[in-house]
């Protein structure tokens, strides 16, 4: 007799269901999924013990008939799919007939379900895979999935769940953001007897996401402009919202990608995002996204992976820069000015401010204690879905030359003149603070003077500022250099004598792929012997002191981008870095000439907020703020 046999349907469901069931949130995505192909409009789910011990989602959808009720738990059994080619095609969220079978196999499960097609409903109940009983009951048009005790018989990966909190996090997280996919649903979301979320259907994705994070949320939020391309006569779309670059997060779990609504993990669409980001913001830093592309089905493989979380795209290159593309566009036109953190009115739904996991709770909670009572400090990186406590009173920084906000306001001598009202009075005159707030252009500050020889300090209508005088050139030199650059215009300065440096045999390589990068940039290197090269030029302004450093990094900048392909990014990559070494540096004393230079040569720039490593140039203290804290209003 052979050796080989075939797995009983119950062991493969088990195996399968490792495949499919990672977590409760895994069993929660599987049904909602269901749900929402079964065109539900109202869905309900109620967990406890993070899901552990209880899921169960309802809904209003098409049902099921009674031998649909049964045959549902067959392996591959599906009403999505009935041939291989239906498979280039596919709309719905499900198609491969395995979460039911392979969550059935794992927990204790009853299934509720009447279709309009009967007078009476279903009810199946299965315990690890083994049906125990069948038998019709009232109810209406729907179907509720109940899941107990999940993996009780299956001890090792029970082992493997997280604490409660956390699985939670997870679910909540799932559901608000399939919430946001579907601003026309109703959602709601119940933890023991506590309720999470709760969504009405709404018209527009705004107003889903105002629905669940609150209106301080959506300020820090940008709504992408619907954008659709076309290739070879199949259309995509991309909207959604992405938070500004001084939204950090530490994770990446802020960032909720859904191709044809169906939530993904992709990384050609997280490179798209990160390179939108390249600049704005520091590399370890994440942002808030969710990204909504709707293309023909037939453009992308979603089978590549059991839980259908990850997919394939036909023409992966074209999807990746329209990402990145019309995401950058709007980041740039944002270009928002951080604000001094200060304490926020939540107004988020409780689903959306549950820390995603264990480690960004830690930090929720460390970031809590440290900012209670104490001066504000720079806006610190937060994490997890809550955005991070900034209420980040808006910039809209023209581009080019500032415009002044009334003729008036632009006369050099203007003294900035704010009358602050007394505690008891209120305002007799002076600073209408009801109005819409009166914002500085950068162009328009009055320093005060310097600290620390490091941060200018200036005076605007709107309050005070503090501006990082290294990475406020740095950005100046940085968009200089890259416009020189690319209309071959850099200004060079010759070495008196050429600088040797030796090279390790992967600079080498680098060396040599990027030279004429680097000769764009204004260096002449040249070979010279075995693994040593001459500089005999540099970009004008770049200290010799700082020159081995520069071509060194720019190496090892090419070195990594090497991994990422483009060569926007190598230029962008080296002006930075002359930028970075030619700018004025910190501790370093400014005279007041200096000082008013720097902030007008700042205000012609594109995007004065962050330096070309995305760290931030500018704090402001609002004068709200100021006066909140002296208790004047
Ligand atoms: P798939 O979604 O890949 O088809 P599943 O195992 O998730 O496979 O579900 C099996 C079948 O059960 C589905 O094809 C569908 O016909 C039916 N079903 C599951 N959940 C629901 C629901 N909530 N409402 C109606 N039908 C459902
Ligand atoms: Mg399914």
């Amino acid at each position: 007799m052979g050796r080989i046999r075939v797995l009983s349907d119950n062991v493969a469901n088990k195996i399968a269901a490792g495949e499919v069931v990672e977590r409760p949130a895994s069993v929660v995505k599987e049904m909602l999924e269901n749900s929402l192909d079964a065109g539900a409009r109202e869905i309900r789910i109620e967990t406890e013990g993070g899901g552990r011990r209880l899921i169960r989602v309802a809904d209003d959808g098409s049902g099921m008939m009674r031998d649909d009720a049964l045959l549902a738990f067959e392996r591959h059994a599906t009403s999505k799919l009935s041939n291989v080619d239906e498979l280039e095609s596919i709309a719905t969220l499900g198609f491969r007939g395995e979460a039911l079978p392979s969550i059935a196999s794992v927990s204790r499960l009853t299934l509720e379900t009447r279709s309009d097609e009967e007078a009476t409903g279903t009810r199946v109940v299965i315990q690890g895979g083994r049906l125990q009983n069948c038998e019709e009951m009232a109810m209406h048009r729907g179907t509720a999935i109940t899941v107990r005790d999940l993996f009780f018989n299956v001890p090792a990966r029970k082992k493997f769940l997280r604490s409660e909190q956390t699985e939670l996090a997870h679910i909540a997280s799932l559901v608000t953001h399939y919430s946001l996919a579907h601003p026309d649903k109703a959602f709601c979301l119940m933890h023991a007897s506590k309720q999470l979320l709760d969504v009405t259907p709404v018209g527009s994705l705004k107003e889903r996401v105002f629905q669940v994070f609150g209106s301080e949320a959506l300020e820090e939020l940008i709504e992408l402009r619907e954008r659709t391309a076309t290739l070879e006569g199949r259309e995509y779309c991309l909207s959604g919202f992405i938070s500004r670059p001084q939204v950090q997060k530490t994770n990446r779990n802020s960032i909720f990608l859904f191709v044809n609504r169906r939530l993904i993990r992709d990384r050609v669409l997280m490179h798209a995002l990160s390179s939108a980001y390249h600049n704005l913001m520091p590399p370890s830093a994440y942002p808030f996204a969710l990204l909504f592309l709707d293309c023909d089905p037939a453009e992308v493989d979603v089978n590549v992976h059991p839980s259908k979380t990850e997919v394939r795209f036909r023409h992966s290159s074209f999807v990746h820069d329209l990402v990145r593309d019309s995401m950058r566009e709007q980041l740039v036109e944002s270009r928002p000015v951080p604000s001094a953190p200060a304490p926020v009115t939540p107004m988020a739904q409780p689903a959306a401010r549950l820390p995603f996991s264990e480690f960004s709770q830690r930090v929720e909670d460390f970031r809590f204690d440290e900012a209670r009572n104490v001066l504000p400090g720079p806006p610190a990186i937060s994490s997890g879905l809550t955005p991070p406590p900034m209420p980040l009173q808006r910039f809209d920084f023209t581009r080019g030359e500032p415009i002044p906000l009334n003729p008036s306001a632009s006369e050099e001598a203007a003294p900035l003149r704010l009358r602050v009202p007394d505690t008891h009075g209120g305002f007799s005159e002076g600073l209408d603070l009801n109005a819409p707030q009166a914002m500085t252009e950068l162009a328009d500050l009055r320093v005060l003077g310097q600290i620390y020889d490091s941060f200018i300090i200036a005076a605007g209508r709107d309050g005070l500022w503090i501006i990082d005088q290294h990475v406020a050139h740095e950005r100046v030199l940085f968009e200089r250099v890259l416009s020189a650059m690319s209309s071959g215009r850099v200004e060079q300065q010759r070495l008196l004598l050429p600088i040797v440096l030796q090279l390790t045999p992967a600079q080498q390589v680098e060396f040599e792929r990027i030279a004429s990068d680097l000769e764009a940039a204004g260096f002449e290197v040249e070979p010279f012997g075995h693994r040593t090269v001459a500089v005999k030029a540099a970009p004008a302004g770049l200290p010799q002191g700082e020159l081995e450093r520069a071509v060194l990094e720019i190496l090892e900048i090419a070195e990594n981008e090497l991994r990422r392909v483009s060569v926007d990014d190598l230029r962008r990559g080296i002006a930075a870095s002359v930028a970075c070494r030619a700018a004025i540096k910190i501790n370093t004393r400014l005279e007041p000439d200096k000082m008013d230079w720097l902030i007008r040569e700042l205000a012609r720039t594109s995007c004065p907020m962050s330096c070309p490593h995305g760290r931030p140039v500018v704090l402001r203290y609002s004068t709200r703020e100021i006066l909140r804290s002296f208790h004047r209003i």
